[in-house]
């Protein structure tokens, strides 16, 4: 029981640590070092203030709890005798730890993407998701803001993927950490995607810090997580989201940039 304790306590030491450096260095650079240098980049004009950020990461330390105990669960307890984790880095190819992190997000994708559709049901979100949404211009700090309940949806999908590949404790780790940094580029509340990715087929297919901030301040649309897939596939992308895009981008680059609206809206 007294090592059970401490390795949950391991777990959420952990998942808080890394909560507030990645968090909190974009935070430190994009709202309090260089946040002028940054003026082009800002997504909304409003500015989010203190009391957003202390409520944002008095939930988050709540879900960093809850991702300690699902961490554990997962990757100690004997629950993951049911999975497909090996410890052994030999049983698969090297290459498969790139391979499988990229499955998983995938996964993930699709999982956060049916998870979050069904959180904005009326009932569900006025019981929990509200909570997230609180943050209508959301800061690095809103990356971890759920409510409990939602906390522990949003941890599961680490089940959902043990269960459905191969994967090694090493990729688990990458996997919340990457996973960690695109979130927290979600809720950045400022666009830093190159000027080059307008026009590449990577467009097509990646959200950006623009397309999260338009599902906080309109609350419809563009739900999905890493990719534009399902909301494309599922008619669920906000209709301006290309256009908002664009402005910030202009905004930052100037009208050398402006090519790019034309195409987009030819296709
Ligand atoms: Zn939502
Ligand atoms: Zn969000």
């Amino acid at each position: 029981m007294q090592e059970t304790s401490a390795i949950l306590f391991k777990h959420f030491t952990l998942s808080t640590i890394r909560y507030f450096v990645l968090a909190g260095i974009p935070f430190l650079l994009f709202y309090k070092f260089f946040t002028t240098w940054f003026n082009e980049n800002k997504i909304q004009n409003r500015k989010a203030n203190v009391k957003d950020f202390v409520r944002e990461i008095g939930h988050s330390l709540q879900t960093t709890a809850v991702f300690a105990v699902i961490g554990y669960l997962a990757l100690q307890s004997p629950i993951k005798n049911y999975t497909r984790l090996y410890t052994n880095i030999n049983d698969y190819p090297g290459w498969w730890i790139w391979v499988s992190l990229m499955i998983s997000l995938i996964i993930h994708d699709t999982y956060f993407y049916w998870m979050h559709r069904l959180l904005h049901h009326k009932k569900l979100f006025k019981l929990a998701h509200l909570v997230h949404h609180q943050s209508t211009n959301p800061s690095p700090w809103a990356s971890y803001s759920f409510h409990f309940f939602e906390a522990w949806t949003e941890g599961a999908v680490l089940f959902v993927i043990m269960f459905l590949i191969p994967i090694h404790p090493v990729t688990v780790i990458l996997f919340t950490i990457v996973g960690f940094i695109i979130n927290v580029y979600g809720h950045l509340g400022y666009e830093i995607a190159p000027k080059r990715l307008r026009n590449s087929i990577l467009f097509e297919v990646l959200n950006t810090s623009v397309h999260h901030n338009i599902h906080h301040s309109k609350f419809k649309g563009n739900y999905g997580l890493y990719f534009r897939f399902w909301d494309r596939l599922m008619g669920t992308e906000h209709p301006d989201y290309v256009k908002e895009y664009d402005r910030i981008q202009q905004k930052r680059f100037g009208t050398e940039n402006q090519k790019a609206p034309l195409q987009s809206q030819s296709s």
